[in-house]
């Protein structure tokens, strides 16, 4: 097993030194065997394993850190970094380079008026999470382990303490850019933005302005990623700065959820109170994140004006990449081709109307399910219907992927609040575990997920997640 620390070659400002603290009575609550596999750890799920990632034992290889960063939280810049996180080590695999880090394992000089802790709710949920996120083929942060801490956590009311071991490609987010540009020198700047196209785009090292062809590679990430985020109808709940990575892989795993019935002004975080991270408003804001970051660069990019309009037009690019790569999802998830986006729109007016569940409309339309949608269709959904019918005639083939685009099973708000509460109440984990099976499978269109419809009084609750 090799191990570096890859970060510590940026300045010194990026990081404190520290040791996460040790758990008083660890024990492992989920251990993501597949992930294991991938990292070569599938021994580390044992006594001494426990013992490394809960603080007791640490591997001699690390040299554990806090990462320092910003981030405008609901619209205000705040000095942030790893609050309750600890960068471990960096391990090498087969498939390049993974942070392991911990979250949720004591306080760090950033953890302001924080107790540096989680409990065990909400990293069930950011496992679960991200596990379905990931077989929905959406790139991600990834939990290999749950580990409950044998201590409590206070959150209104005591809570069992927990902590996720994550790993990702990296943690460096467009906070960590703002953090470099409002305390840094430009020559810190440019030292995080040659880190992270030596980490994450090898490729532009040699571009003719790469700091140009790093922005538009991290946009270019953004918006495909967003795209997918739309099309599942995900949504992250706290898409500030700081959490979005310069990876484009999907962190921090809060108040998220998967929305029930189309509608753009869906929210489930129980903190936006102004919807700012509604549904229908991720697009706009991983813009408006976009903005933020290329600010961040403009020392690097030339001297007052020249820098500025460099800026302006690479950002005013951000519009029509987010539309490509949305129109690419969803024509692939009603096997339509360019020029057809009209049937789209009409759709989306339908089941607004109608108060349609997203993932259930596709599934339906999916399966081909005439009966189901006929039942209590109205009279412009069939005639939605047929009209697509004769659009997508002899596309079989593209009618049959639909199934690879469209997930039968999702795992909706209240089934994570249910499952996640069975464990935290009673230790009873066949939900958690039935949740985790069907989350990995989610386009296996097996009878149990097709017989699934979200239960009538779960169509007009609103759930409200709390991080
Ligand atoms: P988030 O809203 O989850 O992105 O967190 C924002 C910031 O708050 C990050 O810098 C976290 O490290 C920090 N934070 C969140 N929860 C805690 C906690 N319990 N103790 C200390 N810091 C925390
Ligand atoms: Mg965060
Ligand atoms: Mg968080």
């Amino acid at each position: 097993m090799k191990w570096t620390s890859s970060y510590r070659m940026l300045p010194r400002m990026f990081y404190q030194d520290v040791l996460p603290s040790v758990a008083k009575d660890p024990s492992f609550v989920l251990w993501n065997e597949s992930l294991a596999e991938q990292l070569q750890l599938t021994d580390w799920h044992d006594e001494t394993g426990l013992l490394k990632l809960s603080g007791a034992q640490l591997d001699d290889c690390w040299e554990p850190l806090a990462q320092a960063y910003m981030g405008h939280q609901f619209g205000h810049l705040t000095m942030l970094g790893d609050g309750r996180a600890i960068l471990l080590g960096e391990l090498e695999t087969e498939r390049g380079v993974v942070d392991l880090q911990l979250k949720g394992s004591g306080q760090t000089p950033f953890s302001r008026r924080g107790d540096g802790r989680a409990g065990l709710g909400p990293m069930l949920r950011e496992y679960v999470m991200s596990e379905a996120l990931f077989y929905l083929n959406i790139s991600t942060t990834r939990s290999l382990a749950v580990i409950e801490t044998g201590e409590t956590v206070w959150r209104e009311r005591p809570h069992r303490g927990a902590l996720v071991v994550r790993v990702a490609s990296s943690h460096l987010r467009v906070g960590t850019f703002q953090y470099a540009y409002h305390y840094g020198t430009s020559e810190d700047v440019k030292a995080l933005a040659d880190y992270a196209i030596q980490k994450h785009y090898p490729h532009v090292d040699n571009a003719e302005n790469r700091y140009i062809s790093l922005f538009r590679e991290v946009m270019k990430r953004q918006a495909a990623l967003i795209a997918k985020w739309q099309a599942v109808g995900f949504i992250h709940g706290v898409m500030n700065t700081d959490n979005m990575t310069i990876s484009g892989e999907t962190i921090d795993y809060g108040p998220c959820a998967f929305m029930n019935q189309y509608d753009l002004d869906t929210v489930f975080s129980s903190i936006d109170v102004q919807g700012r991270y509604a549904y229908g408003r991720q697009p706009q804001i991983g813009g408006w994140n976009l903005a933020r970051f290329v600010e961040t660069l403009l020392p690097l990019f030339g001297e007052g004006e020249e820098g500025l309009e460099i800026a302006q037009r690479e950002l005013n690019a951000y519009g029509s990449l987010f539309e490509h790569y949305w129109l690419e999802e969803m024509r692939k998830k009603l096997a339509l081709h360019e020029g057809e986006e009209a049937l789209l729109d009409e759709l989306f007016v339908c089941m607004r109307r109608e108060q349609r569940d997203w993932t259930e409309t596709f599934r339906d339309l999916t399966v081909e399910n005439e009966e189901c949608l006929q039942l209590e269709c109205s009279k412009e959904m069939k005639d939605w219907y047929v009209k697509w019918k004769q659009t997508t005639e002899g596309r079989e083939q593209e009618l049959q992927k639909m199934q690879e685009v469209n997930p039968a099973f999702i795992p909706r708000n209240h089934l994570v609040d249910q499952a996640i509460e069975r464990m935290e109440l009673t230790n009873d984990r066949t939900l958690l575990e039935r949740l985790l099976r069907f989350s990995r499978e989610p386009f296996a269109y097996t009878e149990e997920q097709l017989a699934y419809r979200l239960p009538e009084e779960e169509k007009t609750r609103m759930h409200q997640t709390f991080c």
